[in-house]
């Protein structure tokens, strides 16, 4: 193989491990940032704290209307039981009585909201952590679709790296710093190749002098791209 060949191999290589560099960072950058995952997970725990917080208040509220019934059955049955025959204490215990009565019904009425609040929410968070599962799910294979693709790129990577030294020893050392040179000013594609009398670049018919250096095989340079010009 000439280096002629050889070097436009090598831009081959190059070309393609650029590629496969470029996808192996969106890779990365994908699995690393789930923003839909994210959110999910977010608003499960908002959820499932706002359903405790509602669970908690829903506990306090019976626990309270507890008390109240029992001292209320003991303030009956004092008052009803016969044992207290003092007016004023009779009195005492009427007034208490309708106390708790009427703590009672209003405790009623707030446990009757929070256990409708509670339910709300319970349903809430028990949707949320569906929805988080399900992005999960949808992640998860995702991510394996990444991952497994991540690994065939990794591999391509390293035949085509392999590929590239073998390549540069069979390349003149100064053709090779000329393509190294020019691969920055030439947006990574340093060399052309000649087809017919034109540069398959830059699309300019090259000067007579150009083509027959090409021909004898001599590094040679587009007369208008300033790419290195090789004849396949
Ligand atoms: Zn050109």
């Amino acid at each position: 193989m000439s280096w002629y060949a050889t070097i436009f191999r090598l831009q081959e290589v190059d070309l393609e491990l650029l590629h496969i560099q470029r996808r192996l960072g969106e890779i990365e950058t994908a699995l690393k940032n789930d923003t839909e995952l994210v959110a999910a997970q977010r608003t499960s725990e908002e959820k499932s704290t706002a359903a405790a917080a509602a669970q908690k208040a829903q506990k306090d509220l019976e626990f309270e209307s507890g008390r109240v019934r029992i001292k209320l059955e003991q303030t009956e049955n004092a008052l009803y039981g016969g044992r207290i025959t003092n007016a004023r204490e009779l009195q005492d215990l009427q007034t208490e009585l309708k106390s708790l009565q009427r703590h009672k019904a209003t405790l009623e009425d707030q446990l009757l909201e929070a256990m409708l609040a509670c339910e709300d929410a319970v349903a809430a968070a028990a949707a949320a952590q569906e929805t988080l599962r399900q992005v999960q799910g949808a992640g998860d294979t995702a991510a394996q679709v990444l991952v497994s693709e991540r690994a065939q790129l990794n591999a391509q990577l390293q035949g085509l790296q392999g590929e590239m030294q073998r390549l540069k020893p069979q390349i003149p050392p100064e053709v090779l710093d000329t393509y190294l040179y020019l691969k920055d000013r030439t947006g990574g594609i340093p060399v052309a190749r000649l087809n017919g009398e034109v540069c398959d670049r830059c699309g300019v018919e090259v000067l007579r002098a150009t083509l027959r250096k090409v021909k004898q095989h001599e590094v040679t340079y587009c007369d208008s791209c300033r790419r290195l010009l090789v004849a396949l």
